[in-house]
């Protein structure tokens, strides 16, 4: 199949439509109306096969998650998800595969709200690339850097699952199937905070999404905002399946993949979190407070402090020079 009946096929009408979008896949570039009042929020995520998914992973899971990751990145920034463009590298054009990630794209780009509006597509070792582009309010969208002492800090749902899954499996360790799926789910098709994130506009001080790891991620808003972010581990929430399943905290302090939302909320707004959990549904936990001292993450378990258990987040070219 040549690259224009892939791009025929397969991409064109792809998610939800937007008046906004007066040109789409099919000319040199897609050109976007944005409203006056509104600002845009951009991101892109690459998922390679053999690095952050295991080959054989189906194409209806793969196109799931490359646009779950990148909705989380608007979820953290408090932005509405709008558009996407997506860059395929594919090792062979099977019309098997590609309906099947065409569907499953077209099927979550619509419960997202988003629209696929162009691409580029390419021979090559299994890439997706996809850029995701969302509306916020002009000057609303919640950063890392602006976290203030005093600030309490939150996580929504629990951590832990996705990365103990990639360990479990990793390890070769058996445990009950079902369980096993259960947390596979929480590997392979993750649930971003996009209505979460765009409730926090207003509240949320600063917030980011725990894809690398809650303590390098917390790192990040630490260091953008010039902070001491004190977690107390025995806070962190983790799910009834993640303990009886094996879990430890490392997995849930350390491990990536969550996809939860971090973020700091200044003492007169904790109280707006009753409403924002019982709307939506979601678990808030106060894990900690934003501190004077060193720009980073302290840990504490029961009040003592607790030595860095291991070196934070997963991070690529960490063994080049
Ligand atoms: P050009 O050569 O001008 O860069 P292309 O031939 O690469 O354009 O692409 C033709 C049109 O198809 C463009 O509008 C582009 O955005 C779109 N497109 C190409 N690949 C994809 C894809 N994987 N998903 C969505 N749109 C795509
Ligand atoms: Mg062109």
């Amino acid at each position: 199949m040549s690259e224009f009946a892939i791009i025929k096929n397969y991409c064109q009408g792809i998610g939800q439509r937007h008046p906004e979008t007066k040109i789409s896949v099919g000319d040199d570039a897609a050109v976007i109306a944005v409203p006056v009042d509104q600002e845009l929020a951009v991101s892109v995520d690459t998922m390679v096969a053999g690095v952050h998914f295991f080959p054989q992973t189906s194409p209806r899971l793969l196109a799931r998650k490359l646009l779950s990751v990148n909705v989380s990145d608007m979820a953290a920034m408090g932005a509405k998800a709008k558009w996407a463009t997506l860059a395929l590298t594919l090792p062979d054009s099977s019309p098997d595969w590609l309906q099947e990630f065409s569907d499953a794209l077209h099927e979550r780009a619509r419960e997202y709200g988003v629209e696929l509006i162009g691409g580029d597509t390419t021979q090559g070792p299994l890439t997706l690339s996809l850029q995701i582009m969302g509306l916020v309010e002009q000057g609303k969208a919640i950063l890392r850097s602006t976290a203030k002492v005093g600030d309490h800090v939150y996580v929504s749902n629990h951590l832990g699952d996705a990365a103990l899954a990639l360990r479990l499996i990793n390890e070769g360790k058996t445990v009950d199937d079902g369980d096993l799926i259960q947390l596979r789910l929480a590997l392979d098709d993750p649930q971003p905070q996009l209505a979460l994130g765009q409730r926090l506009i207003n509240i949320a001080s600063a917030a980011i999404d725990v894809s690398d790891g809650l303590v390098a991620d917390l790192t990040h808003i630490a260091q953008a905002s010039k902070v001491g972010i004190e977690v107390s581990i025995e806070q962190v929430p983790t799910s009834p399946l993640f303990r009886s399943a094996g879990g430890e905290m490392n997995d849930a302090l350390y491990g990536g993949d969550d996809y939860q939302l971090a973020f700091c909320v200044p003492q007169d707004k904790v109280s707006m979190l009753d409403d924002v959990q019982q709307e939506l549904n979601i678990h808030l936990t106060c894990i900690g407070r934003v501190v004077h001292g060193k720009e980073g993450v302290a840990l504490t378990h029961h009040g003592r402090a607790v030595p860095s258990l291991k070196a934070a987040g997963f991070e690529h070219f960490k063994n080049q020079r």
